[in-house]
């Protein structure tokens, strides 16, 4: 979001937004778990009874969070991984990734598993500290954004150092903060976030057992889906260096926030539901809930394929014929065949019908289980918008060219 070449007045809108965020934000994830903890998910009006559940960090919490940053580092810094180029900076230069996502996620689970075996930590211990945690993450996140913009502001371009310090904080005071060479946005957007979200799902399914003495087929089922989102993502983790986020955005507490501490407490609101409602799906339930993820993952995983490999071989046959695309003055290709000669953001479809198999494993008992398909229905509509906005300005005519052949945006014959 380049907020520094707006005018005057918008900018100050956007600084009064960005105030906004900062305390609304948090907030809204001490909703979410005190609401799904203490008022069984129900769409409470948040009294000062409700607002006394919200957990400070305990000693446990800060030394878990603190430990866990810095066992993702070390894995991201040690492990041995794929050495690749991202793509081209609007400067021209290229930045060097390594790829060791799927072996850092298979060693901490592993880890885990060692740890509750070993009786060092009980395996519910992440839902018993759930609140304490969106308090410690939430802070955590606050006071390193602060050491973020220091670092940040010191590799900023000249654009960026016209950012007022609030914005910097807010929006990232430059694109691709590094320490040496650690990339501070590609570690944060992964590793402390996605792989937490799968410890907390684990631990949310344990916790259940516990309770109830047996695990749901509603709460395997969504930590299937979950776990295989996760484990997907880390399997194409080369995927991750041409999204929006890292080639656009600049890293600071929105991008920061939202990933370490929505992702884990926010994305995990399903499973957390259902620790307290162990009934089981019906066959039938089960089966459609299933077909759904199944039906998402495969729209959502071939087409982000297909754009993906059409980048580095454009003659690669899809669904068994040539590519067509339609050739740029810019020099890139816009593909228009398979999912992307359907609608320009199938993609996003199938993400959105995953997110609704989550939900449809909480049945139909409260609407609050359903928050992450509402949410995520806003954010991709917006997000299809604000590439489509770019998209326009960065390849004029071409664009219009390509709009005018694929006319849908996300879902065929409706949006
Ligand atoms: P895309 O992967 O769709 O990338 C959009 C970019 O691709 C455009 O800016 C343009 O970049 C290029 N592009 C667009 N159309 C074409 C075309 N026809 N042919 C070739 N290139 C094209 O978007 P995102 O990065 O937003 O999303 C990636 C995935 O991540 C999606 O599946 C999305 O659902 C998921 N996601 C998940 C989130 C979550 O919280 N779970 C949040 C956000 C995304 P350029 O011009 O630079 O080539």
């Amino acid at each position: 979001m380049d907020v520094a070449s707006l005018s005057p007045r918008k900018r100050l809108l956007f600084d009064i937004s960005f105030i906004g965020m900062l305390v609304g934000l948090p907030g809204l994830t001490w909703y979410f778990a005190i609401s799904f903890v203490h008022y069984d998910a129900a769409l409470v009006w948040p009294g000062a009874a409700f607002w006394s559940h919200v957990e400070p960090p305990s000693a446990a919490s800060i030394g878990f969070y603190l430990l866990w940053i810095g066992f993702q580092a070390l894995l991201a810094v040690l492990l041995p991984g794929r050495a690749v180029e991202g793509s081209p900076l609007p400067d021209g230069r290229r930045l060097d990734y390594k790829l060791n996502g799927l072996l850092a996620l298979g060693l901490t689970v592993a880890a885990a598993v060692a740890a509750v075996g070993a009786g060092m930590v009980s395996a519910g211990t992440l839902y018993d500290e759930f609140g304490a945690l969106v308090t410690t993450t939430n802070l955590v996140v606050m006071l390193g954004c602060v050491a973020l913009l220091f670092v940040a502001r010191g590799q900023a371009n000249e654009q960026e150092r016209r950012l007022n310090l609030l914005e910097g904080y807010t929006v990232g005071a430059c694109r691709n903060p590094r320490i040496g060479g650690f990339d501070l946005k590609f570690f944060c957007e992964s590793r402390p976030s996605m792989i937490l979200w799968v410890l907390v799902d684990l631990s949310l399914a344990a916790k259940q057992f516990e309770l109830h003495g047996s695990v749901s087929n509603a709460m395997l089922l969504v930590c299937f889906f979950q776990i295989l989102y996760v484990a997907d993502y880390f399997y194409f983790e080369d995927a991750i260096l041409t999204t929006w986020d890292i080639k656009h955005e600049n890293f600071g507490f929105m991008l920061a926030w939202g990933c370490m501490v929505w992702i884990p407490f926010a994305y995990s609101l399903q499973p957390l539901y259902l620790v307290a409602h162990p009934e089981p799906l019906p066959w039938w339930g089960a089966t459609g809930v299933f077909l759904l993820n199944a039906v998402g993952f495969y729209i959502f995983r071939s087409s982000n394929l297909q754009k993906h490999r059409f980048s580095s071989d454009p003659m690669e046959p899809i669904w068994g014929e040539k590519p067509d695309f339609i050739q740029t003055e810019r020099g890139s290709l816009l593909l228009t065949s398979g999912w992307w000669g359907i609608a320009r953001h199938s993609n996003y479809l199938g993400d959105w019908l995953m997110g609704l198999a989550w939900s449809f494993n909480c049945g139909f008992g409260r609407l609050l289980p359903y928050f992450y398909p509402i949410y995520f229905a806003v954010l991709l509509i917006h997000r299809e918008w604000r590439d489509s906005k770019h998209c326009a300005a960065k390849y004029g005519r071409d664009w219009d060219r390509y709009t005018k052949k694929v006319r849908w945006r996300i879902i065929p014959g409706i949006y």
